[in-house]
């Protein structure tokens, strides 16, 4: 690990990359990495269990005091999401659980009530944050920021080959439209709307290889460590 505590926020919309960067950094500089979209996917799989809809504000502020949501890593450093004690990484990965998880973030209520957890992460440790809202929000001081995008074809037509491998039926269609869905969403809602900060650096990767964005991730990252 380097002497100096870093942070890095990463926020972009979804399919941009940012958890294969984020990893990346994550192993090369030794850092912390926290999946904050994994948080939010674990409060929609609460209301989903709850059989709450990801639209009513009211019931799933309610469900927010009985929620334990723990971030733990396993032995090969991959962040692990347990609710109530039980580990829900899996679970959180559906189609489904990505719609309710932008529903529910919209909330500010929720948005609160993670944010010490998200901040006490990197008060700890150097981490590399991603997620909608860190440059902007979670960590307004964070050493480097960066805004990682792609156009929405480009994220949709990864997302899918993703999805395929996994076994999913899901036409492209589907995830293009699921994709759109979720960018309206993420970038117009009211609480924490994805934007870039004013001092995030840019890295486009609609054409550029997985080895080229962590290069030029990499780069920055390098910089702010004066390396
Ligand atoms: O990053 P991921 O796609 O797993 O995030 C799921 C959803 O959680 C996003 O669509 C977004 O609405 C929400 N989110 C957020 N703020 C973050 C991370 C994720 O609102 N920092």
């Amino acid at each position: 690990m380097s002497e100096k505590k870093i942070s890095v926020a990463i926020d972009g919309p979804s399919g941009a990359g940012k958890s294969t960067v984020a990893k990346a950094l994550a192993k090369r500089f030794h850092l912390v990495y926290v999946d904050t979209g994994a948080i939010y996917r674990t409060v929609g799989l609460a209301a989903q269990r709850a059989d709450v809809s990801s639209k009513d504000a009211e019931a799933i502020i309610a469900l927010l005091p009985g929620l334990l949501i723990d971030i733990a890593y396993d032995a090969e450093g991959t962040q692990r999401m347990l609710l109530n004690g039980e580990d829900v990484s899996d679970e959180i990965r559906t189609p489904k659980s990505s719609i309710y998880a932008s529903d529910v973030s919209a909330i500010p209520a929720v948005r609160a009530f993670l944010m010490d957890m998200q901040r006490g992460m990197a008060e700890r440790y150097s981490v590399v944050m991603d997620g909608r809202d860190i440059g902007t929000v979670v960590l307004p001081k964070a050493d480097l920021k960066i805004f990682l995008t792609a156009s929405a074809e480009e994220r949709a037509r990864r997302r899918y080959i993703e999805l395929q491998q996994r076994g999913s039926v899901a036409t492209f269609a589907e995830v293009l439209r699921d994709i759109e869905y979720r960018d309206l969403q993420d970038s117009t809602r009211a609480a924490a709307p994805l934007k870039p900060a004013e001092d995030a650096v840019f890295i486009d990767s609609s054409h550029l290889s997985f080895e080229e964005s962590v290069e030029a991730a990499a780069k920055l990252v390098r910089e702010k460590l004066g390396e």
